[in-house]
């Protein structure tokens, strides 16, 4: 760890003089603040931003993570917000209005999607999807009304990356904001600010938080696009963050660099078991040197997290459920970035009522990579094969 990332975990934003030399963040669960003056009330209200006030606005506690996320992410500023898929929708909101024109990557996020798909066009707002890996046409989408390029890399089930300089260098020749999800390589790995990006955005849900315990977002910007945000889509849509998850935050943060260096390593040694297993048919890896946009993954980030997603040889729908039912320690859910180890068989999203097929196979499936011993993951990759009867 840099000295400077020491000093993020372990002390930037935290004032322990302030609260009786506590050594834990304090939790002040308070709606409200008091003034000891007229002119003191005055003050502050001149800077809602920056004092405190009112819960839906500057909470001390939520100040302390947010103080933290910006310098993590080195920006100006953060905003904390209740949800990764708020932080998505405040971002691209704050970058737009009615008439014009977003470009985003092809298959994003699915709330990033439906925001685009079925949100925004509400207000006359149009979103063109582009192949994130062909420069060209991400260059070509751009019209007279684009306002917002929209990237999301590596993206969660196929890693899809996009050159992150070469995106923010189109952005700022055309006048466009560019925002990123940074929700799968995180800060530790990945700084898209120091790149060019105006807008980094995260699930802080996953890996930065880290415990399945809090759903959270962070929009993390320049002082005057934060400062924006917090006046329009932050105070009038009111998607602030308790201080008692923001302590939950301060916590699992502290250990992220530690637990990013662990499941990555954990990640590598599963990988090398299910490439030289023949029960996997594919395996997709952005830090595997077969992955098709290698290269361009170690250009940008300095270290992967812990989604795989393979192809397993499985002989039909059912089969590929028996062996995620038969799973013991990869447990069945959504979302990922905690500290047990899951996994999300697509076969499960076949056959599902009033909904279409997923249109990837059925014999794909998307592990998440946890605390666990690497060891013990394999064992239980083996034996759930053995239970669903897919042999070598
Ligand atoms: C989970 C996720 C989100 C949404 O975050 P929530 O905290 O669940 O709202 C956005 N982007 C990516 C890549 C995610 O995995």
């Amino acid at each position: 760890m840099s000295d400077r990332l020491n000093s993020i975990l372990f002390e930037e934003g935290e004032d322990h003089k302030r609260y009786f030399n506590a050594v834990a963040p304090p939790i002040i669960q308070s709606s409200n603040f008091l003034f000891d003056s007229v002119s003191d009330f005055k003050k502050a209200m001149s800077s809602e931003d920056t004092s405190h006030i009112y819960g839906r606005g500057n909470n001390p506690t939520v100040e302390m993570l947010s103080k933290k996320m910006a310098a993590l992410e080195k920006t100006d500023a953060a905003i904390m917000v209740g949800s990764g898929a708020s932080a998505m929708s405040l971002a691209v909101m704050s970058q737009v209005k009615s008439g014009d024109h977003v470009i985003c990557v092809r298959s994003p996020y699915s709330w990033t999607s439906a925001l685009l798909d079925n949100y925004l066009p509400r207000f006359g707002i149009t979103c063109t999807y582009v192949n994130g890996d062909d420069l060209v046409e991400i260059e070509n989408a751009v019209h007279a009304n684009s306002t917002v390029l929209v990237l999301e890399s590596p993206n969660s089930l196929t890693f899809a990356i996009q050159d992150i300089r070469a995106c923010a260098h189109i952005a700022r020749k055309h006048g466009l904001t560019s925002i990123i999800d940074n929700s799968y390589a995180t800060p530790i790995f990945q700084q898209p600010a120091a790149m060019g990006i105006d807008i980094v955005i995260h699930s802080v849900s996953k890996y930065i938080n880290g415990h399945s315990d809090v759903v959270s977002g962070a929009i993390c910007s320049s002082e005057k696009i934060i400062r924006q945000i917090f006046y329009n889509e932050y105070m009038t849509l009111g998607p602030a963050v308790s201080p008692s998850d923001a302590a939950l935050i301060i916590r699992g943060m502290r250990t992220l660099p530690i637990r990013m260096k662990r499941i990555q390593e954990t990640a590598r040694q599963i990988i090398a078991f299910m490439k030289g297993d023949s029960r996997f048919s594919s395996v997709l890896y952005p830090f595997d040197p077969d992955f098709p946009q290698y290269d361009l993954a170690r250009s940008q980030m300095t270290g992967c997290g812990g989604l795989i997603t393979a192809t397993i040889n499985g002989e039909n729908i059912e089969q590929m459920n028996s062996f995620a039912d038969a799973l013991k320690h990869f447990k069945l859910a959504v979302s990922w970035g905690g500290p047990e180890s899951l996994i999300l068989p697509i076969s499960a999203l076949y056959g599902q009522q009033g909904r279409p097929d997923p249109d990837i196979s059925w014999r794909v499936a998307r592990f998440s990579v946890g605390l666990e011993d690497g060891d013990w993951l394999i064992d239980d990759l083996g034996q759930a094969f053995d239970a669903a009867g897919i042999a070598v």
